[in-house]
């Protein structure tokens, strides 16, 4: 390995690679240290970038970030496109939110008031009208809303392009786990050792590890912020047989996506007696099932009271589903923060850098977060909005590395 990196990034997720891309393509020598780059919880994901959905009341402060981070989406997915020739599965979809219940049904209403307020685009829609834009909905269904305008990715397309488009931009990719930072005897950081003993230096380390940042050593107390495993359980199925939108009749006539091979049009979120489930369309015909939010440490074993839950709130909002193919059965780790905001930007060991913490929203998050650690390693400063949520907050509440 030839020399020393202007900056290497332990953890090529869909936040490191991103950052990574950008950082060089601003004409700084990069390196990325990752075993399995992308198969973290980026390969889990649904991909769907939602600035208010995923946001809950309470949070505010974070939906101006949140809408950023989806305005800068389409150009981000044309020049990943254009820098690969590979597609992203970018897509304004729209999602539509659908309520079982009466008390479902106020909280949709609560939502739609929340995204009123703050002069999103939005419409009140009957059973029926849930039901012409997604053929198949149970009877059972209560109304719900919809929210035009929404944005989806396929999750997998874009890491596999951010991997592309590294290659193409010079960046080395080092299929190696990092097992700790690498301090100077000045304290600064310079570099990252491997499990494999070797060192890698480099003038900026950039810690983007997703959840398992905290367990990489060599960092000081006090300078990790406390980022925490949220275990979330992911299906894939394929609709296929009888009684699903694809190819129906109803489909065609209420304009949705059959006969695009899309199972349907829309992203639908769904809530069932108080649970919070979603389906997402992919271009490939595929519907990705999620997601549960568990906090069980660092395991990622698929459990079958997971996959039970999820597929019996399902079938509740889309019987058909009965039918189709279970292709799989995934969890994977978000990176969790107390404040379900990310952390980017410096720390206070010279040279050492955060970008994770990016919780439910990494692929909402992954164009706004790039540019501003491309941003921060060229010029010194953490751009608006991200700058108004330091690296180094909440240090107080941070358990010791590697818990
Ligand atoms: C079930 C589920 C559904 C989700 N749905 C959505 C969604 O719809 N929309 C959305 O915006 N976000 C979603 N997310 C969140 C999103 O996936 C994460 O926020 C995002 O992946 C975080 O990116 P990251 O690069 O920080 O972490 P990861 O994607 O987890 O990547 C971390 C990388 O670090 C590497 N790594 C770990 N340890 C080391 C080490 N010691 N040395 C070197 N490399 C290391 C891993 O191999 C991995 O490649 C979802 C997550 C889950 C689990």
């Amino acid at each position: 390995m030839a020399g020393s990196a202007d900056v290497v990034f332990a953890g090529g997720g869909v936040i490191g690679l991103s950052a990574a891309w950008l950082s060089a393509e601003q004409g700084l020598t990069v390196r990325v240290v990752d075993p399995e780059p992308g198969r973290g919880a980026a390969w889990v994901a649904g991909g769907m970038l939602a600035p208010v959905a995923e946001a809950t009341f309470g949070e505010e402060a974070l939906v101006g970030l949140f809408l950023d981070a989806a305005a800068r989406w389409p150009a981000f997915a044309s020049r990943l496109t254009e820098a690969t020739g590979m597609e992203t599965g970018f897509q304004e979809c729209g999602t539509v939110a659908v309520a079982l219940d009466a008390s479902d049904r106020a909280e949709i209403d609560q939502l739609l008031d929340f995204r009123r307020e703050l002069g999103l685009d939005t419409s009140r829609l009957s059973a029926s009208e849930c039901r012409s834009l997604v053929p198949g909905l149970s009877p059972a269904i209560r109304g719900g809303a919809l929210m035009p305008g929404e944005q989806q990715v396929d999750n997998r397309a874009v890491v596999l392009a951010l991997i592309e488009a590294c290659a193409r931009a010079g960046v080395d990719l080092v299929a190696e786990r990092v097992a700790s930072v690498s301090l100077g005897r000045d304290g600064a950081a310079d570099g990252v050792l491997t499990e494999g003993g070797t060192l890698i230096p480099a003038g900026t380390v950039v810690l983007a590890a997703g959840a398992e940042t905290p367990r990489i050593g060599g960092v000081p107390a006090g300078v990790i912020p406390p980022v925490r495993p949220v275990k979330g359980h992911m299906l894939r199925l394929r609709a296929t047989g009888t009684g699903t939108a694809a190819g129906t009749a109803a489909g065609t006539a209420a304009g949705t996506a059959a006969g695009t091979g899309q199972a349907f049009e829309h992203i639908v979120r769904g809530l069932v007696h108080g649970h919070h489930s979603y389906l997402v369309p992919r271009a490939d015909g595929s519907v990705v099932l999620g997601a549960t939010a568990e906090e069980r440490g660092y395991e990622t074993t698929v459990r079958a009271g997971a996959v039970h839950m999820l597929l019996d709130d399902a079938r509740l909002l889309l019987p058909g589903i009965d039918e189709w193919e279970l292709l799989e059965c995934i969890a994977g780790l978000r990176p969790g923060s107390p404040d379900n905001a990310p952390f980017v930007g410096p720390t206070s060991v010279p040279h050492l850098v955060l970008a994770t913490g990016h919780y439910r929203n990494g692929f909402l998050l992954t164009p706004i977060t790039a540019q501003a650690v491309a941003a921060y390693l060229t010029t010194g400063t953490v751009p608006p909005p991200l700058d108004a949520f330091p690296a180094d907050r909440h240090l107080s509440a941070a358990p010791p590395a590697g818990t």
